[in-house]
C-alpha cells in the first residue's frame, strides 16, 4: 500500500522536464521513499510545475488552508518542492527530480543515497541523450575565445554572469557526494552559480552563499584553471552556470561512456589541432574531460568526442590548439528562456512516447 503512492509520484516526477524513468530494480521507488513521507508524497503529486498560492491548492485538495500551508513551507525547505515569493504571498510548485530535488539535497547526503543516485544516474542519462534539448550546455572557457570569433552573449559565461543582480554559489553536488563515498577528485567544491528566482530559493534553504560579480568571476576563473566545463542553464537567459569535471560529474561521467558525446550535448564549437606547431607534449589530452584528443607525432581531436569546452586550448603552449565554430546550419540556438527550454523538453518527450 505504502509503494502506492511513491510509484504515483515517480510517474508525475516522469512527466516534469527532467523525467524519471521507471527501472527494473526499482531503485528510483527506493529514491523516493528516502526522500519523501508518505504524506509530502501525496502532496507532491497535486502539484504542477507552476507557482500557486496555498489557497489554490488548498481548494483543489479539499485541504485546510493553514495545515497545507505549514505543510508546503517544511516540503519547500527540505527541498522536495519549489518555494517562491511575490508581495509578501508564498506560492509553490513541483520540483522536478534532476536538475531540482537531487541539487536541493546537497546539504543533506548520506551513503544510502548516494549510493542509489549513482545506480540511477545511467538511466536518467538515456533520457537525457534521447531528446534533442537538454537542460545544460556548453560554452567555450574564456580564455579560449579569440577576437575574430562571433560568440554571442549567452556563449559567454563572464556576460551572462554580468548581467545578474543577484548570485548564489552552491557546493557542486555531484563533487561533494564522489567525495563522501571515498572518489572525490578534490577540484573546486564551491563551483555552482545560481541567478535570479534560483538565487533566493538557494539562500533562504542555506544551500549556497550570495557573491558579488566579482566572486563569481574568480571562481569561474578557478574553475578554468582547475579544468572544469563551464555549463550553464540550455536557455539564452540561464540560471545558472555549472563548473563541471569529467570524473564526477553525473552529466559529463555519463556522456563520457557513449562513443559520440559530441551528439548529446548543446554544444557551438569544436577543437582544432594546428599540426604544424604541436610539439605532440600531450598536454592537451591530460585535460581533455572527454577523451577526444590523442597524441602520436601531434595531437589528433575526435570530433564525435569533442564537446567543445576550450579547456585544451589556454593549455597549449605552442599556439597549436584553437576552438572553431561549427557551420551556421549546425549552430544550436537555445532557447530564449528556461521555461520555452522545458516545454520544449516536454514535447519531445511527448513525441518519443
Ligand atoms: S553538474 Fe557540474 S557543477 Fe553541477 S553539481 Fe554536477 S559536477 Fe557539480
Ligand atoms: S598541448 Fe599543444 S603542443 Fe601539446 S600535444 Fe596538445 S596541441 Fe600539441
Ligand atoms: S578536445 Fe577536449 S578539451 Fe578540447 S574542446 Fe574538445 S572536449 Fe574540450
Amino acid at each position: 500500500m505504502d509503494d502506492d503512492v511513491y510509484i504515483k509520484l515517480a510517474k508525475h516526477l516522469d512527466r516534469l522536464p527532467g523525467g524519471f524513468p521507471a527501472t527494473e530494480s526499482g531503485v528510483e521507488i527506493r529514491i523516493l521513499k528516502r526522500l519523501f513521507m508518505p504524506w509530502e508524497a501525496e502532496t507532491a503529486l497535486a502539484l504542477a510545475m507552476k507557482p500557486e498560492p496555498v489557497s489554490a491548492i488548498a481548494q483543489r485538495l479539499g485541504a485546510d488552508e493553514s495545515e497545507l500551508g505549514q505543510l508546503l513551507e517544511t516540503m519547500s525547505k527540505k527541498g522536495l518542492i519549489l518555494r517562491s515569493a511575490k508581495s509578501g504571498q508564498n506560492f509553490y510548485m513541483a520540483a522536478q527530480f534532476v536538475v531540482g530535488i537531487w541539487e536541493y539535497h546537497v546539504n543533506d547526503l548520506d551513503e544510502g543515497l548516494i549510493r542509489d543516485f549513482n545506480e540511477y544516474s545511467p538511466f536518467l542519462m538515456k533520457t537525457w541523450v534521447k531528446q534533442k534539448t537538454k537542460q545544460m550546455r556548453i560554452v567555450p572557457v574564456s580564455a579560449s575565445i579569440s577576437a575574430e570569433m562571433s560568440v554571442t552573449p549567452y556563449e559567454e559565461a563572464e556576460k551572462i554572469i554580468r548581467q545578474q543582480s543577484r548570485i548564489v554559489v552552491a557546493p557542486c553536488i555531484c563533487r561533494k557526494e564522489q567525495e563522501m563515498i571515498g572518489k572525490g577528485c578534490g577540484k573546486l567544491e564551491e563551483a555552482c552559480l545560481i541567478f535570479g528566482g534560483g538565487a533566493y530559493f538557494y539562500e533562504e534553504n542555506g544551500l549556497g552563499r550570495p557573491i558579488s560579480q566579482e566572486e563569481a568571476l574568480d571562481i569561474l576563473n578557478k574553475g578554468m584553471e582547475a579544468g572544469l566545463v563551464v555549463q550553464p542553464g540550455n536557455a539564452q537567459k540561464p540560471l545558472n552556470i555549472c563548473l563541471c569535471c569529467g570524473c564526477c560529474c553525473q552529466i559529463l561521467k555519463n556522456l563520457n561512456a557513449f562513443d559520440s558525446p559530441a551528439k548529446a550535448v548543446c554544444s557551438n564549437y569544436y577543437a582544432v589541432v594546428n599540426e604544424d606547431n604541436c610539439t605532440a607534449c600531450g598536454l592537451c589530452q591530460e585535460r581533455c574531460q572527454m577523451n577526444a584528443v590523442t597524441v602520436d607525432e601531434t595531437a589528433h581531436v575526435n570530433l564525435e568526442r569533442c564537446i567543445g569546452c576550450g579547456l585544451c586550448v589556454p593549455t597549449c603552449d605552442f599556439d597549436a590548439m584553437h576552438i572553431a565554430e561549427k557551420e551556421p546550419s549546425e549552430r544550436y540556438v537555445p532557447p530564449a528562456n528556461l521555461t520555452e527550454t522545458y516545454k520544449r523538453i516536454v514535447q519531445e518527450r511527448m513525441q518519443m512516447k
